[in-house]
């Protein structure tokens, strides 16, 4: 049988529940699989217990659940694939793609988070030392579907990046690739504030040998205040009880026109019509909290 053509993913971090930005970034990507038939994945990103909101886990399958958005297949924890991560790892590190790097935040600042590449030929042990990708001087870009083109000079923009940390963490730019390469993943649709990962996870996709998926990074929702909608006590949990109007409220802020006899609507028949009537090319680059309110 042949994979299917589109495979898209939802894919959480349990830091915090589901706020307006997240079902944004989950609808875009749940419309986008099912207006071409494709499959729609749910991958929970967990890699940060100690980050980790007791009860969000849970608290974010139901949302989805009452806001209709059914993923396809078996939920993937991502505190399950440990072992491919450090597989991964240790590939990297005999290859001399990676190195070990005991450098202290004291050390660091000053650097604008672009590595100096202190320990790059120290030759230190991986033990209880951070684990950093060996970067490229090499721009790596992509053409957005609607953020439109966004590249990277890896070396000077980003430096040599963590892929574990110290405290034996896996970072999410290594387990992010692994995985949508493992499931493959033919279409990334995730929020704007991913966008500057993005070319770091190109080059990580290039070492791997993975097919490059297309990608589409949604408008962030920005707060009167200039902040943008995050997992913060601003953004507050997704009411069960909303689950249409607040669908109806995303929709606009993807710059979908929602007809006035739908907002009475289930979810479920929400999100038929939408899925029907989905078109990629009306989402905006940007959004305030206000226009995304706006009906
Ligand atoms: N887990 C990431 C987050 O919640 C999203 C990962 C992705 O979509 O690539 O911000
Ligand atoms: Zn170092």
């Amino acid at each position: 049988m042949n994979a299917p053509a589109y495979i898209g993913r939802f894919a959480p971090t349990p830091s915090g529940y589901l706020h307006f930005g997240s079902l944004v970034a989950a609808l875009a990507s749940y419309l986008d699989a099912r207006a071409v038939g494709g499959l729609w994945l749910l991958r929970m990103e967990d890699l940060d217990p100690p980050r980790e909101v007791p009860g969000a886990q849970d608290a974010i399958l139901r949302t989805l659940e009452s806001y209709g958005l059914h993923w396809d297949g078996e939920l993937v924890r991502q505190s399950g694939r440990h072992a491919e991560y450090q597989a991964l790892i240790e590939r990297l590190l005999d290859g001399g793609l990676a190195y070990a790097c005991t450098c202290s935040r004291k050390q660091l600042e000053g650097y604008q988070g672009v590595y100096p590449g202190f320990c790059r030929d120290a030759g230190h042990a991986p033990r209880d030392a951070a684990i950093r990708l060996r970067v490229p001087q090499q721009r790596y870009g992509f053409d957005d579907r609607v953020q439109g083109e966004y590249r990277q000079q890896l070396d000077r923009e980003v430096g040599d990046f963590v892929i574990r940390r110290r405290d034996g963490l896996y970072a999410y730019q290594l387990a992010v690739v692994l995985d949508d390469a493992w499931q493959g993943v033919s279409d990334v649709v995730r929020g704007a504030d991913l966008l500057d990962s993005t070319p770091r996870q190109l080059y990580l996709q290039e070492l791997l040998g993975a097919a490059r998926p297309r990608y589409l990074h949604v408008p962030l929702i920005i707060q009167p205040d200039g902040h943008k909608l995050g997992k913060s006590y601003r953004s507050p949990p997704l009411p069960a009880d909303r689950a249409a109007p607040l669908l109806v409220r995303a929709l606009h802020a993807l710059g979908q026109q929602v007809p006035g006899d739908l907002v009475e609507a289930r979810p479920e028949q929400l999100l038929e019509w939408a899925a029907r009537h989905w078109d990629a090319g009306r989402i905006p680059r940007c959004r305030t909290l206000a226009e995304a309110q706006l009906r």
